[in-house]
């Protein structure tokens, strides 16, 4: 597992040093628009504390950091209007998995009939 970078760009956006479009905040998590948005919603979903991916989550974050993170998800799907009819929720880990900021965050896809998962690669 990496260690965490303190100048990934979400630590930037965590600190207040480079804006956001905030969706949602608690104690926990921030969520904000992507900027670069794959699809008519495409909104993040982050932990504050530092951690790099999910596996990183898994093996170190609090059961209240972990709650929060997921309730912070179904929240942010319904303030978004895709919990109904559906979103598609998804994490790159790692180098493989096509990761590229190294601070954990969610995508939540939605607000069109999504394709297939993945190209067959
Ligand atoms: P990933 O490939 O899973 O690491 O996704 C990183 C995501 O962060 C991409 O969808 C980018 O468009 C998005 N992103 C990068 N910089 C920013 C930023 N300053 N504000 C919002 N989203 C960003």
């Amino acid at each position: 597992m990496s260690t965490y970078d303190e100048n990934n760009i979400f630590a930037k956006i965590l600190r207040g040093e480079i804006p956001c479009k905030k969706v949602h905040e608690d104690e926990h998590t921030l969520a904000f628009e992507d900027i670069a948005p794959q699809a008519p919603v495409h909104t993040l979903v982050i932990p504050k504390g530092k951690y790099v991916s999910v596996d990183d989550f898994a093996a170190r974050a609090t059961d209240a950091e972990i709650g929060a993170l997921i309730r912070a998800v179904g929240k942010v799907a319904r303030l978004k209007g895709v919990a109904d009819p559906g979103y598609r929720l998804l994490s790159n880990i790692g180098a493989e998995g096509g990761q590229v900021v190294p601070h954990l965050h969610f995508h939540i896809l939605g607000g069109v009939k999504l394709g297939t998962m993945l190209v067959k690669v």
